[in-house]
């Protein structure tokens, strides 16, 4: 049938007929015609389709076709993944197709970016794709996700201009208004982005989008450095030699764990060294995006941290293996110190199943990470992580264990230790020694940072006493790391702080990105400006203003900065607290005891050229102990590169092996043993003696010395001079009287229970004589200072001499080991002709009434007259007035006369420099360290005006921790 459309006019006058159709119901039926036609003319093409099928439905072809089809049905069952690849590689090329516009469209920029979070096998053939594509085609894609993203990413906004070289994500800062206030983390890294709503899956595509910048440089500068003209060290590269383009080209690839895994195997703490390394000038200082390097060490600790954040329980689980030391299969090895050197050095033999022990001087682990650098920038569990995958290895460690005062290098490898690692750093701080330096509120910043990182003295809590900073002005002085940590962490405790710095802005050696934080934390900054003078109050000894020179920069020096002039004007400038950061040299501790360890000028451990070996056979150093200051990551190179020299070949047969590590094993558990307490006496009132089990100490105990005793874990390090000790039973004798809030607490203490530590034997030994037969060596004892005097008075009787003692106490009631069965009176018995009893009490109620003073003048006054023992030394330990006026008795005579100083001291192995002893040599005042110069110091050198106000200044403190405990 065929419909034709006839164009009907209507006759005049007829009833009224449709209207003619408009032209849009023209259109309309002309549609409807074409498609009749086509119905017609398909319907009979459709017959002979319908039978062509029949046909074909029984062709072999077709079967086959039904035969696939089926088969592929039974396969989407069975494997989906396949067709979940099938499909991915054609959304791939969908993907690609879509690149070869001009721009990405918004609908396929959110399309893509959605696919991005979805982290499935999709997303990950997406980042590889776009990690792959070209540089131009990456460009599109980042002005893609800035222009059509950027609302729910305001970090996208503006991200495409000058990207890839000069522009990127940066991680997340929290903004100083709110950082300044607490210790919490400032940088927190793109981790730091969680915080603000974004989910892990966004914060993992930021660091992907980081890594998408780089180029995969052919010559690897961030690895390897730049070569120097001079053939020396590469400039830049990473010390530890993570292989960091593959780390990024991983990343690129969105392979994040086996990124971690690649990091790992050159660096077991990239959670702590991408937060402290300085990477300005060694990665990112040569990467060729010279204007914006890419944050290598972000990323580095982004990959540790972002698994602990995930799976927190699981992080630090290692895989179960035996321990080496129930291997014995290799012998076992010491390492001394348990700072980024040690550390790694441990982790890395430990790992290839050498039987390690780590000694270290603190009662806390992870040296300058962790007394230095404060948590705002390196959280003290990061470094608890790396100790806990030491010990998981089969690592061990031993704590307050000073090697050179504990025992010797020689002592260790007769214990068992094959070789030896020296990791001690360079913790002895420098100071400018400068008029008005002895002044309280003047410290060192390794004392300070001390005080608050190792000891947290800013929290209630804790026993140690800090100075008051809350609406101070602090001057800080130097340019380091050191320096920005201390005025950071005084700002944190309300101090107005002011950085003063001898050069320039420029010349300043410190992390680049700290001194931005610290300015940015409302920190000034004063450069060239020199400290030549501190003023202070007469009457309270504090600091009240600072002297400084106006410098100008000269001629560069042999660190090629331009060295800092006297310009000849002087400021003042009003000060409360004073930080020293000067820098650091090497503690002299462990080069004392080892006369064979060769030592540079500077005090650093020699090694042998182009290798960690020192000059003393199967003892290896790195790191602070061999450069002098340096860096962590250089530290830990330094620990790894001496690791691989120490695996060397095993010279040991089994048997060997197994006697060696069971002595190793041995002593490294009598090191680790409970200072308990086995026996308690009451002596007089508040005056108690412990017994105490420290089998190490003992052994090494000399007459004159002392310990650092950390009472329970939130107490303070308190010396404790030694007042006997039995090497035999492993025991020491400590005598304490309760007079500060914490020997108060302490002497409560009960048999059985243990101290959280305790160090030594500290401080250098009583120098002893042999005096002649007319002489007498007289000490002057008061109070608890008979405990210290009792075993050097000993040494000497046992020598032959001829000892006085003066054992002053105020009262009867407070005197002890006088009767015949006990210290004293037994010594009597054993040396009746060559020791001389005298006791003394203020108020007469035994022997002499008055001070020590009265006896000692009349022995120094019966010499001088003929009629008595000439006076060859006088020893005077107890209160320091008392030493004082002890002092300033026997000067006019020009008897020697040694005063025993316990002082003011944090670490007491001279790392912190609290225990400061004003001087005077060849008419100058200088400093002299009770720790180390001492505690027995030639009393008539001390300016004990000076001296004396230094045991006052934490009274306020010391009144509040008494009323805390209710004592
Ligand atoms: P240390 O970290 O000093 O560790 C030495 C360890 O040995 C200590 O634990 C010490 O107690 C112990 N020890 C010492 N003597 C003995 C002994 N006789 N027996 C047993 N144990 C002993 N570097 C950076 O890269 N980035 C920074 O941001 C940075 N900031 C710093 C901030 C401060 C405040 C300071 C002081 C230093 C900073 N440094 C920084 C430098 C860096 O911390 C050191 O270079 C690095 O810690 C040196 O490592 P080390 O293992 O050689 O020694």
């Amino acid at each position: 049938m065929s419909h034709q459309v006839v164009d009907q006019a209507s006759p005049p006058g007829a009833d009224p007929q449709p209207q003619p159709p408009g032209p849009y119901q023209r259109a309309d039926l002309e549609r409807y015609y074409r498609a009749n036609q086509a119905v017609a003319s398909n319907r009979d093409r459709l017959r002979d389709a319908q039978d062509e099928i029949r046909t074909l439905e029984h062709s072999e072809a077709v079967e086959v076709f039904q035969k696939q089809i089926d088969l592929l049905q039974k396969r989407l069952v069975t494997d989906p993944q396949y067709f979940n690849q099938l499909f991915i590689s054609e959304g791939i090329d969908a993907i690609a197709w879509e690149f070869r516009k001009d721009e990405l469209d918004p609908d396929f920029t959110y399309k893509l970016w959605g696919l991005l979070l979805r982290e499935d096998d999709m997303s990950t053939l997406l980042m590889r794709f776009l990690w792959n594509i070209s540089l131009k085609s990456k460009r599109k894609f980042i002005r893609a996700i800035d222009a059509h993203l950027s609302d729910r990413y305001p970090m996208f906004k503006g991200l495409s201009v000058n990207w890839p070289g000069e522009n990127n994500i940066p991680p997340y800062i929290r903004p100083p208004e709110e950082r300044a206030k607490d210790f919490d983390l400032v940088n927190q890294g793109y981790l730091g982005y969680m915080g603000l709503g974004y989910s892990f899956r966004e914060v993992e595509l930021f660091v992907w989008l980081e890594v998408l910048r780089d180029k995969q440089c052919d010559d690897r500068p961030c690895e390897i450095g730049l070569p120097v003209m001079d053939g020396g060290e590469n400039k830049g590269g990473c010390p530890v030699k993570i292989h960091i383009p593959e780390l990024l080209h991983l990343m690129g690839e969105g392979k994040f764990r086996q990124a971690l895994e690649l990091i790992k195997e050159s660096n077991p703490l990239p959670n702590v060294t991408g937060r402290v390394c300085p990477q300005e000038i060694q990665c990112q200082g040569v990467c060729t995006h010279n204007q914006r390097p890419i944050e290598i060490g972000q990323l580095e600790w982004y990959l540790p941290q972002s698994q602990k954040v995930l799976n927190p329980n699981k992080y630090l689980q290692l895989p179960q293996a035996i321990s080496p030391w129930a291997k014995a299969e290799r012998p076992p090895i010491a390492v001394v110190g348990s700072g980024p050197a040690g550390l790694i050095n441990a982790y890395l033999l430990s790992k290839e199943g050498y039987p390690v022990t780590v000694f270290e001087a603190f009662h806390a682990l992870g040296g300058v990470l962790r007394y230095g650098i404060p948590e705002f920038r390196l959280p003290n569990e990061l470094i608890d992580d790396v100790v806990k995958k030491v010990e998981q290895l089969g690592g061990k460690f031993v704590r307050n264990f000073i090697v050179g005062k504990t025992a010797t290098l020689e002592a260790l490898k007769r214990a068992g230790f094959w070789k030896i690692f020296i990791g001690t750093g360079a913790g002895l701080p420098r100071f400018m020694n400068v008029p008005g330096e002895h002044l309280l509120g003047i410290l060192s910043a390794n004392e300070f940072l001390t005080r608050v990182n190792l000891m947290q003295a800013h929290k209630e809590e804790y026993e140690t006493p800090l100075p008051t900073t809350a609406g101070k002005q602090v001057m800080v002085i130097g340019g380091g790391n050191t320096a920005m940590d201390a005025a950071r962490t005084a700002r944190r405790l309300g101090g107005e702080v002011t950085i003063v710095y001898r050069r320039t802005q420029a010349e300043m050696p410190v992390r680049v990105e700290e001194l931005h934080h610290a300015l940015e934390e409302g920190i000034q900054l004063k450069v060239l400006r020199a400290p030549q003078e501190f003023v202070g109050d007469h009457k309270t000894q504090f600091v009240t203003r600072a002297l400084l020179d106006v410098m100008a920069l000269g001629e560069p020096d042999a660190s090629g900065r331009r060295r800092p002039v006297a310009t000849g004007a002087i400021e003042e400038m009003p000060v409360d607290l004073v930080i020293m950061a000067l820098g650091n040299t090497s503690n002299p501790i462990v080069k004392d005891a080892e006369p064979e360890l060769k030592t540079s000028k500077w005090g650093t451990i020699e090694i042998r050229s182009g290798t960690q070996e020192t000059s003393v056979d199967d003892v290896y150093t790195g790191g602070d102990a061999a450069r002098g200051g340096s860096t962590a990551i250089k530290a830990a190179g330094d620990g790894q590169e001496a690791a691989r020299e120490i695996m060397g070949e095993n010279p040991f047969s089994p048997s060997e092996l197994k006697s060696l590590v069971e002595h190793a094993e041995r002593y490294t558990e009598t090191g680790q043993a409970p200072a308990k307490i086995l026996d308690k006496l009451e002596l007089a009132a508040g005056i108690v003696e412990f017994v105490v089990h420290s089998p190490l100490v003992a052994k090494a105990a000399k007459a004159g010395q002392f310990v650092r005793v950390l009472a329970w874990e939130k107490g303070e390090l308190i010396p404790l001079t030694l007042a006997d000790w039995d090497a035999a039973a492993g025991t020491i004798d400590l005598v304490i009287q309760g007079l500060g809030s914490s020997t108060i607490v302490m002497n409560k203490m009960q048999v059985g229970d243990a101290f959280a530590g305790i160090a030594g034997p500290l401080g250098l030994p009583s120098q002893l004589h042999r005096y002649a037969a007319g002489e007498t060596l007289v000490f002057t004892a008061g109070g608890v200072g008979l405990p210290p005097v009792y075993p050097i008075m000993r040494e000497h009787l046992a020598l032959g001499n001829h000892v006085t003692l003066i054992a002053g106490f105020r009262t009867r009631e407070l005197m002890f080991w006088a009767e015949p069965d006990a210290r004293i009176g037994q010594l009597q018995a054993e040396f009746p002709d060559t020791l001389e009893v005298i006791y003394a009490t203020n108020d007469g109620s035994f022997g002499v009434e008055g001070f020590v003073t009265g006896p000692l003048a009349g022995l120094l006054d019966a010499a001088k007259a003929g009629t008595g023992r000439t006076v060859g030394e006088v020893v005077t330990i107890g209160p320091p007035l008392m030493m004082r006026a002890v002092s300033d008795l026997t000067q006019p005579y020009g008897v020697r006369t040694i005063a025993s100083l316990n002082s003011i001291m944090v670490d007491a192995t001279g790392m912190c420099g609290a225990c400061m002893v004003p001087v005077t040599s060849d008419g100058k005042l200088v400093r002299k360290h009770a720790c180390i110069d001492g505690p027995e110091i030639d009393a008539h050198s001390i300016d004990w005006d000076k001296f004396i106000p230094r045991f006052q200044q934490y009274r306020a403190q010391e009144d509040r921790n008494r009323q805390r405990h209710g004592v």
